[in-house]
């Protein structure tokens, strides 16, 4: 855990140079606009330890698998989401010297994430080895306002005259470090600088995106502005322009730079050289400050959708803001193509993949902070899938339209390269199955079950009737050699967690049929056409979701994570030495599989589901028999159990474990920060304020709230979408107010 972050109710601040840190820090100041995104890279030359990233939502590349062994069923490739052309990049040299921070003497050192305006500054002064000091402020933003564009503001001044060369460039030699076979993944198709102006077209391999990215670069001394740029053409796949002058100490230097970025996804790539064109000069006249102040109007409407006001715990009202702010930079919710990777646009790690994670634990931020529009289209995405998910489950053998959706995707089909946790993964289904509920029972619109909702259904029923089997021996239907959420026990049977989502699918497949017949019997009559869809499919599903098998202990009266999991030794996590944690880097995979220690909620992911199923009673007993053996050694295990807490009136069980997953990134409690940020855990923390705190739930179409509000907060107050309208929900120690 770190602790470098200073606390600020708006902003992120690291206040001093920690370069053995820079990769967590790069990660903790990403921005993005829902279309491309970037960590918290410097723009000049850093010949420090960095992690260089970059991303255009939707550019993949499908980098082949790595496997020894190649079975039936292994999917061809891994996506990844590409590390991007860089349209940052400056290079400084003072008297011909580099500027460069691990080659400098930095004596100051700010960097400043303004999520309110969504800004990222930096400001230093340093020494360089020929003795001139440099100040610099910097600022850049991803415009949410004109999602193309991006712009930055880079000033100095020097303590003694000096000449200065400035070059401003894109950087199109980019790779992605987890590449498996150490590839490129791009090819030039135009690199072109001229005048102020520079401009790369790329295209990926394989895939055949095209990016097109245009930098106009302004340079002012003492404010005006100067012309002194010239192309440099020596430079391969990164356009360059560079400009020499001399400089008193007393002169300011300005270096403004606006970027245009296009890709395939939105432009036709033989239209993508004009569009550019035409976009850049649409912003010529316009000046950083300008632009500033279109991105901040743009945070205030965002922030006035989804801000969450805690008063009187800086600490945890920091965290919340973060959370929110990465969630807004990742996803904007208005192309169903897109969706949500576990690190957003902040690292390489999971590859930019769409996993459950969207479903399970993305979906209720943006249904409830945007217009359902936004959270529709994410259902909308795995409809467009659905023809994909048939073929994986014929590819694993089963018929009939049975649909097994991928555990991660870019485009439908399943791309990891690891069986047993990622196919056999199949409870993944039923998070996209629970979606659908889900987004219905918020917003109302039962009519998305019509015209999309109940296909992706009856897909995913039919192949839970063909994952199970009859057992002789257990009089029930089991569902054998499945991995559960916990993904720390591989290939086990009846995992309680998966059965119970089976059966709960094939019920709300069955209810929703019903539904759809008697309200829209045309969009039915089509979707049994479509889908060959027959009633007598309806017997078989309500024999198995009645006589279907649930692991049970009598002895401890709890539900079992799978059959076997009192075989284990069951010892509390609280008695694993600090330096045997985290289990998944200091234990052999071998040993943490036979052990009883559990990544994330598992048995109480259902309970958490399926809350209201179970008594106060039960859902304390189980709690109690299955934290004491979680390590919570995934992201999203602690929202689920500060929500479960709260739930349980364990106002500090639920708080202690609500820093743990608003911080999570903040004060690096997993020691991976470096990798990128925990996007998709960051929508779990807000649903721990908001179905956890708050204690929102939607009954008979109302909204309802039993809050437990943390001792040191005096208030929490919030904005939800609700039913076409936006309320005003405000809670204290008196009580709820909710204002439309
Ligand atoms: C978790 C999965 C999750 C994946 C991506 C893993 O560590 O165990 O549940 O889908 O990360 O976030």
């Amino acid at each position: 855990m770190k602790n470098y972050i200073k606390h600020h109710p708006w902003k992120i601040i690291e206040d001093d140079f920690n370069v053995e840190l820079n990769r967590v820090s790069e990660s903790l100041f990403s921005i993005g606009n829902g279309k491309f995104g970037q960590r918290g890279n410097f723009e000049e030359t850093f010949t420090g330890d960095s992690l260089v990233g970059n991303y255009i939502a939707g550019v993949f590349y499908p980098d082949k698998t790595k496997v020894g062994w190649w079975k039936n069923g292994y999917p061809e490739y891994f996506a990844k989401v590409l590390n991007a052309p860089n349209w940052t990049k400056l290079t400084i040299k003072i008297n011909g010297e580099t500027l460069d921070l691990a080659k400098a003497h930095v004596a100051a050192f700010k960097r400043t994430l303004d999520m309110q305006n969504g800004v990222l500054y930096r400001s230093f002064e340093a020494k360089l080895k020929n003795g001139i000091t440099i100040t610099a402020q910097i600022s850049r933003f991803c415009s949410i306002d004109q999602d193309n564009m991006g712009a930055l503001s880079y000033s100095f001044t020097v303590d003694k005259p000096a000449e200065i060369q400035v070059s401003s460039y894109i950087d199109g030699n980019i790779k992605n470090e987890d590449s498996n076979y150490d590839e490129f993944f791009w090819e030039n198709i135009k690199s072109e600088s001229d005048d102020n102006l520079c401009t790369l077209i790329s295209r990926t391999k394989k895939t055949h995106f095209y990016v097109g990215v245009k930098t106009e670069t302004d340079l002012f001394i003492n404010n005006d502005k100067v012309n002194y740029f010239l192309s440099q053409k020596d430079i391969v796949n990164s356009p360059t322009i560079s400009a020499s002058f001399s400089i008193e100490p007393n002169q300011s230097i300005v270096i403004e730079k606006k970027a245009i970025i296009l890709s395939s996804l939105n432009v036709d790539k033989d239209q993508i050289n004009q569009v550019l064109v035409n976009e850049i000069s649409s912003f010529h006249k316009l000046y950083f400050r300008d632009l500033l102040n279109n991105q901040q109007k743009a945070w205030a409407k965002k922030w006035e959708e989804s801000d969450i006001i805690i008063e009187g715990d800086i600490v945890a009202q920091q965290a919340i803001r973060f959370n929110i702010f990465q969630l807004n930079c990742t996803y904007s919710g208005n192309d169903e193509r897109l969706n949500i990777g576990p690190k957003g646009f902040t690292g390489e790690k999971y590859g930019g993949s769409t996993y459950w994670d969207t479903e399970a634990y993305c979906l209720p931020f943006y249904q409830s902070t945007a217009d359902k529009s936004i959270a529709r289209n994410l259902l909308i995405y795995r409809h467009n899938h659905l023809t994909k998910a048939i073929e994986n489950a014929e590819k694993l053998g089963f018929s009939g339209g049975a649909a097994l959706y991928p555990m991660v995707t870019m485009n439908g089909e399943e791309c990891h390269n690891e069986w047993e946790i990622t196919f056999e993964e199949i409870h993944r289904n039923g998070a996209i199955a629970y979606a659908v509920y889900d987004y219905i029972n918020y917003t109302g619109d039962k009519k998305y079950l019509a015209e999309y909702g109940l296909e992706v259904l009856i897909g995913i029923a039919r192949f839970w009737k063909q994952r199970v089997n009859w057992s002789n021996e257990k009089q029930a239907y089991v569902m054998l050699g499945v991995t559960g959420p916990n993904e720390f026990e591989n290939n086990v049977n009846n995992n309680w967690y998966t059965n119970k989502m089976a059966v709960w699918c094939m019920i709300y497949c069955g209810e929703s049929i019903d539904w759809v017949k008697e309200h829209y019997p045309n969009d039915f009559e089509r979707i049994c056409k479509t889908s060959s869809f027959n009633e007598n499919e309806r017997t078989e599903w309500h024999n198995i979701t009645t006589q279907m098998y649930y692991p049970f202990s009598e002895k401890h009266n709890v539900y079992l994570q799978q059959d076997g999991f009192l075989d284990k030794e069951l010892i509390p996590a609280s008695q694993l030495s600090d330096n045997e944690r985290p289990i998944v880097e200091n234990w052999s995979w071998d040993r943490i599989l036979r052990s009883c220690y559990i990544k994330q909620a598992d048995v109480l992911q259902g309970l958490y589901y399926f809350e209201d199923e179970f008594s106060k009673e039960e859902l304390k007993r189980h709690y109690d028999f299955y934290e004491p053996l979680t390590v919570h050694e995934s992201s999203l295990s602690p929202c689920i159990h500060s929500i479960l807490a709260s739930k349980l009136g364990d106002e500090k069980r639920a708080y202690d474990f609500y820093l743990r997953t608003a911080r999570l990134d903040l004060d690096d409690y997993n020691n991976d920060t470096r990798d990128g940020l925990h996007i998709t855990s960051m929508a779990g923390t807000w649903m721990t304020i908001i179905k956890g705190f708050a204690g929102m739930e939607v009954k008979n179409d109302q909204l309802i709230f039993s809050p437990l509000l943390p001792k040191n907060w005096n208030s929490l107050s919030f904005k939800i979408h609700f039913r076409g309208e936006v309320k005003h929900v405000f809670l204290d120690k008196s009580g709820v107010k909710i204002n439309a």
